[in-house]
């Protein structure tokens, strides 16, 4: 066959990702290194891919490509499947491109068979380990590739432990393990209605198409749609001989990371159980003993490990996540990769290893992942409230961040309760995998067991969501009840978990902004000498405005006028000129809110000081702002001396069906010029104001017109703008120059782009309405028919919140081309969500932007994000 679809592990590389997955790659790049690694082979993404498009078969050529390398791992290893003399054991691991930990399934001790378990008992001499071997696989086949439930085989182990009087797994003799593998045969048939397949090979080929359908479990689309992970890669299969941590008080398995995930602190952590297998540690069903133990009971081993480690971290220059085994005081390595860790980790990684000269700044930028500094710009506890709270009980501080909100018990319950607004605390005994939508909308997650590197831990480290570990005080007293510190509390009540201490707290504890300081204030400078792309921020007010500074903006894109006119007596004025009859009324009640809106303007000019200011004029339908409930609507009336039923038709006449489309955006300005003319006012009289304070400062307002479809809608409304602008200043006696742009958010605004630049100063994006318009569906609505798209695999991500380049993006393209060949000089930026959002950043880079525009809780992830595009794109040269 021309096409190759296995790779041994010694013919594979580091290089080789893409097509061995990020498990078999390292795998084989260890095997390159001299490490200890049993040895086996990767059966290709590209297999993974075929697969599916053979309709979920392997094709038979496939098939005997692996069985040629089944046979290449016999000889290597001088063990042979289903052999009744040196039989040979395997893994199956799955291993995608991209890490997906616990996603997806893997199978241990595949080969066992009725016959081969009485081979291994001889051989080892110690049946009790090779019953103990089958019944896990039997287990994880039944699981995995026949999906017969878990739980059925835990309800075995636990009636036979209430039968035999014991409480640990490891208190099972080899009778009662044997036994256990007659029970589990038996539940095996009763399901299936077959025999356990009792063929090696069968249970091969049996096992690596499960792996390929386990890429299409919900989970892991879950996990790939939160991750951002293409569907299309598809997933490796390794095929590794099996090394024993189950042999006796001489063999264990763990896990360890070169640098602690949660603080990124240089020093190794990890984990061990002694006697066992696999994902016992993982699993969090034993507690397990820090790694530095193993020192005191396998000093070779533990010395053999740290040099491993140390060479590990020098050869991928990250901090390494591994996994071993040791069997009989033999160390083995089973997985390497570049670590998760926490967002405060990252940082004090990435510039520890540019300070210990091991990568650049620019490697250390992109080491960090924008979206995860997200963790670190959300509240923290504020400190007095803190002290004064009362500790409950403490246990692992797995992942930090400061979590408060209503305690709930099942993930499903999470999910439903976040839905209705909710902030929720997971309280699991431990959690697993199908968990993981229920763990991403909760505030934080407390489990009862489990130790650092538990799912639960891993996981939520992962998604930079708080969390407390392994809290062994913790007593059940019903599915939706516990006791902790003498207390019970039951689904509803408040607790707070902090995850840098590990400590509970029975109450909900106040929080404060976060601040950008030490490692993270080092990144973010080597970001800003290396971004091009500008980054402003959505604020419509100062305190908004000054928390961007705070965190970096470097002006307004987005002053949204509208939401100032929501709060208390302004909604009044707000809706008397919304109800006005007349053109007179209408300029009385402009007239009240003039002040308000030129204070607000003051206000925000002095908050952002030198830096540009972008104002957008009144943008929503009018009727948004009108009153529903009764008694308003009767209080209105007496207020404007309406009758109430005069109101009431001024209402319904404002009623639109279809209002994102309506009388909005510039429609209002050209029906209504004196609103066009109060914003002017408000917007120039504040300017001059703020100027005559601080002429330094240099104030040039922005003014932008939304929702511009059309050359001559854009020049009557600009035309108002500049007479009153120019009246204004020529009065006040003092200089001050301003611009005037527009919003491209129509797509017709972007397909005669050229045409609207000959108004428009500057353009910005408003990629909300583009991508709405663009779609031809309503954001508002979208989201409930969005996930039967996703379910369906017609989109991959949701087009609100991450740009779609193909589409939108080609509008974008187009008018920033176009606006520059008609102005050469124009300003360029976006102002959408996606301004936020580090997959568009990328492409508003490359589309030649000056700025991007976010909320100010993202404008830090701009920031890197930014520097992000600035280093691939001059890589990519
Ligand atoms: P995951 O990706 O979920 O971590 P893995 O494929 O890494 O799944 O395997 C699960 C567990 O089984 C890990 O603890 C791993 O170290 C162990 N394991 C996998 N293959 C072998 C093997 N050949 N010998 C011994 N242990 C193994
Ligand atoms: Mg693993
Ligand atoms: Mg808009």
């Amino acid at each position: 066959m021309s096409h190759k679809y296995v790779y041994l592990f010694s013919e594979g590389s580091g290089k080789m990702k893409n097509l061995l997955g990020g498990k078999g790659c390292n795998l084989a790049e260890m095997t390159n290194l001299g490490m200890p690694v049993p040895q086996g082979f990767t059966v290709t993404t590209e297999a993974c891919t075929r697969y599916y498009e053979d309709g979920e078969k392997i094709h038979s050529e496939i098939e005997k490509e692996i069985f040629e390398y089944l046979t290449k791992l016999e000889a290597i290893t001088g063990k042979v499947f289903g052999d009744l003399e040196n039989p040979l054991l395997v893994s199956v691991r799955s291993g995608a491109r991209a890490s997906m930990p616990g996603m997806m399934d893997t199978i241990l001790n595949l080969g066992m068979n009725d016959e081969v378990v009485e081979v291994v008992a001889k051989l080892t001499n110690n049946p009790r380990f090779a019953y103990d071997s089958y019944r896990r696989f039997i287990q994880m086949f039944s699981d995995v590739v026949m999906e017969i439930s878990k739980k059925r085989f835990e309800e075995i182990i636990d009636e036979m432990k209430e039968e035999k009087g014991i409480k640990l797994d490891t208190e099972f003799t080899a009778d009662d393990l044997r036994e256990m593998v007659g029970k589990y045969k038996a539940f095996y048939k009763a399901n299936l209605g077959t025999d356990f397949p009792q063929d090696p090979r069968v249970q091969l080929i049996e096992s690596i198409k499960a792996v390929f359908r386990s890429w299409n479990n919900p989970r892991a689309i879950y996990y790939r749609r939160m991750n951002e992970i293409p569907h299309s890669w598809g997933t490796a299969v390794n095929v590794q001989s099996m090394v024993f941590g189950n042999t006796g008080d001489d063999s264990g398995t763990g896990v360890a990371f070169t640098r602690d995930p949660s603080t990124g602190a240089k020093k190794l952590m990890g984990e061990f159980l002694m006697n066992a297998q696999g994902e016992d540690v993982v699993a969090g069903i034993r507690t397990p003993q820090t790694i530095e133990h193993l020192k005191d009971v396998m000093p070779q081993a533990y010395e053999e490990f740290l040099t491993i480690c140390d060479k590990l971290e020098d050869h991928y220059r990250d901090m390494q996540d591994m996994e071993f085994t040791i069997e009989k005081g033999k160390l083995y390595m089973l997985q390497t990769r570049n670590g998760k860790r926490t967002a405060a980790a990252a940082l004090k990684i990435a510039v520890d290893l540019v300070q210990e000269g091991m990568i650049s700044k620019e490697d250390a930028i992109l080491q960090v992942d924008p979206k995860q500094l997200d963790a670190l710009l959300h509240p923290q506890f504020d400190v007095k409230a803190l002290k004064a709270a009362e500790v409950i009980g403490k246990a692992l501080p797995a992942s930090p961040g400061a979590a408060s909100g209503k305690v709930v018990f099942t993930a499903a319950d999470a999910v439903a309760w976040k839905n209705r607004g909710e902030k929720v605390i997971l309280v699991r005994l431990e959690t697993s995998p199908e968990d993981i939508e229920g763990m991403h909308v909760s505030q934080g997650i407390l489990t009862a067991r489990g130790g650092m590197t538990s799912h639960a831990a891993v996981v939520a480290r992962g998604m930079g969501t708080c969390c407390v570990s392994g809290c062994g005080d913790i007593k059940f007293t019903s599915d939706k009840s516990f006791t902790l510190g003498g207390k019970s509390y039951k689904e509803g009540d408040y607790l707070s978990l902090d995850g840098s201490t590990g400590n509970i707290y029975g109450e909900a504890i106040p929080t404060v902004p976060a601040s950008i300081t030490g490692d993270f204030s080092t990144l973010m400078a080597w970001a800003d000498e290396i971004r091009t792309l500008k980054v402003r921020t959505n604020a419509d007010t100062p305190k908004d405005a000054r928390q961007a500074v705070e965190f970096g903006a470097e002006g307004i894109g987005l002053t949204r006028t509208e939401h100032m006119f929501f709060e208390g007596e302004r909604i009044a004025a707000m809706r008397e000129m919304i109800v006005s009859k007349t053109e007179e009324q209408r300029r009385i009640a402009l007239a009240k809110l003039l002040p308000m809106q030129r204070s607000d303007f003051e206000g925000i000019y002095e908050a952002m000081e030198y830096r540009p200011v972008t104002i957008r004029y009144l943008d929503p339908p009018l009727h948004e702002f009108l009153p529903t409930a009764e008694e308003d609507i009767v209080a209105l009336a007496k207020e404007m001396n309406l009758e109430v039923k005069d109101l009431k038709d001024i209402i319904s006449n404002l009623h639109e069906f279809n209002p994102m489309m309506g009388h909005r955006g510039c429609r209002l300005a050209v029906s209504y010029p004196e609103i066009a003319e109060m914003q002017t006012q408000a917007v120039i009289e504040a300017a001059i104001n703020v100027s005559k304070r601080h002429p330094e400062w240099k104030i040039k307002p922005e003014i932008m017109i939304p929702l511009v479809g059309e050359i001559k809608e854009l020049k009557y409304v600009k035309d108002i703008v500049v007479r009153v602008a120019d009246e204004l200043i020529a009065k006040s006696g003092i200089e001050l120059e301003y611009l005037v742009g527009t919003m491209i958010e129509i797509p017709r605004a972007a397909l005669l782009a050229d045409e609207i630049a000959t108004e428009a100063e500057f353009f910005s994006f408003g990629t909300n309405d583009l991508t709405q318009m663009t779609f031809g569906f309503s954001r508002d609505d979208a989201g409930a028919f969005l996930n039967s798209y996703y379910d369906k695999k017609i989109f991959e991500q949701d087009p609100f919140a991450r740009l779609d380049q193909h589409g939108v993006g080609k509008l974008v393209e187009m008018a920033c081309k176009l606006g520059k060949q008609t102005r050469p000089d124009i300003k360029l930026g976006i102002c959408g969500e996606h301004g936020g959002d580090p997959n568009s950043i990328e492409f508003c880079h490359r589309a030649g932007l000056n700025y991007v525009s976010c909320s100010p809780f993202r404008v830090p992830i701009a920031r890197l994000a930014a520097a992000h595009a600035a280093i691939k794109a001059s890589r990519a040269k």
